[in-house]
């Protein structure tokens, strides 16, 4: 996928919010995020901190236009009329007249994702969501939704880091122009002492954090790092002035073990 591509749709880094607790110190950090300059805000009912998220991008001195916001629906709310419903909830929470993304967290049975993606559908088409998509999402999982789809998911936001990166899905997306975000692309802080990383980091004068968030871009995928610290925040936006070479790609290639930090999107973890 193009970076044209991504910047028609979405910027190429967002803010991820999982763990950020209690609204005011959630709404603080993420209109410290919006004043770093990120303008996608990554949130989901099951994060408990729509509301924080909400108040954050409310309050902040950015326009809400400017300001992208993605949430999910959760397993437990799969379903036509449960998606709809939970998507009330999470415009009622975060007090916004709005989202911009609304994404279904995990996949359940075919049956779920379809009826969840008809509710997603139709909020787009009653304009309260801009753009809907999927999360962890297997190849055979969209295949299976897309046979029913009216309309294709923007995104497929799915765990992607050196350490856990599925090819198949990468291509199966690219080619059916779905862009990819990638979840804990700092790996949860797992890869940072790893020998290619921190060699790759000095050679380029970066942290590794930075050199792990630009590995996603130069894989056309879309890093939504999280981080209280507005310092880190800054760090980690400051990705686009610098890009990885072939051989600095190819070193972290040795980093690929497959462990993932979540659980398997095809053993339906989360599901009834
Ligand atoms: P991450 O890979 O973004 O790592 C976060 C950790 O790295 C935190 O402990 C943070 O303090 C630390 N960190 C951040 N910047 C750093 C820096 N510059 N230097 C050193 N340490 C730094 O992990 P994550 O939070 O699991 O993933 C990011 C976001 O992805 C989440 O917040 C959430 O929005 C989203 N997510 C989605 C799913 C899903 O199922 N869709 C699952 C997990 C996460």
């Amino acid at each position: 996928m193009s970076t044209r591509q991504n910047e028609q749709l979405l910027p190429g880094i967002g803010y991820g919010t999982y763990g950020l607790s209690g609204t005011d110190a959630t709404a603080e950090a993420v209109r410290a995020a919006i004043d770093a300059g990120y303008r996608l805000i990554d949130t989901a009912a099951n994060y408990g901190n729509e509301a924080g998220v909400g108040e954050g991008v409310r309050t902040s001195t950015v326009p809400r236009s400017e300001v992208i916001v993605s949430s999910k629906v959760w397993p437990s709310d799969l379903g036509y009329d449960a998606t709809l419903r939970a998507f009330e909830q999470s415009l009622a929470t975060s007090g916004l007249d709005y989202l911009d993304l609304y994404l279904i967290h995990w996949p359940c049975s075919e049956e779920e994702n379809a009826a969840s993606w008809r509710a997603l559908e139709r909020l787009k088409q009653e304009g309260v969501v801009r753009m809907i998509g999927v999360s962890n999402f297997t190849v055979s999982h969209l295949e299976a939704l897309l046979a029913t789809a009216n309309e294709r998911p923007v995104v497929n936001q799915i765990e992607f880091h050196p350490r856990h990166y599925d090819s198949s899905i990468v291509d199966y997306c690219r080619d059916h122009t779905i862009l990819i975000e990638a979840w804990s692309p700092l790996a949860q802080g797992v890869l940072f002492p790893a020998e290619p990383l921190v060699r790759v980091a000095a050679e380029l004068g970066r942290s590794p954090a930075q050199v792990l968030l630009r590995w996603s871009v130069e894989q056309g995928a879309i890093p939504i790092p999280k981080s209280r610290s507005p310092q880190r925040m800054a760090e980690n936006i400051s990705i686009f002035d610098f890009a990885l070479s072939d051989e600095q790609m190819n070193a972290l290639e040795v980093l690929r073990t497959g462990e993932r930090l979540g659980p398997d999107p095809a053993s339906h973890h989360f599901c009834a």
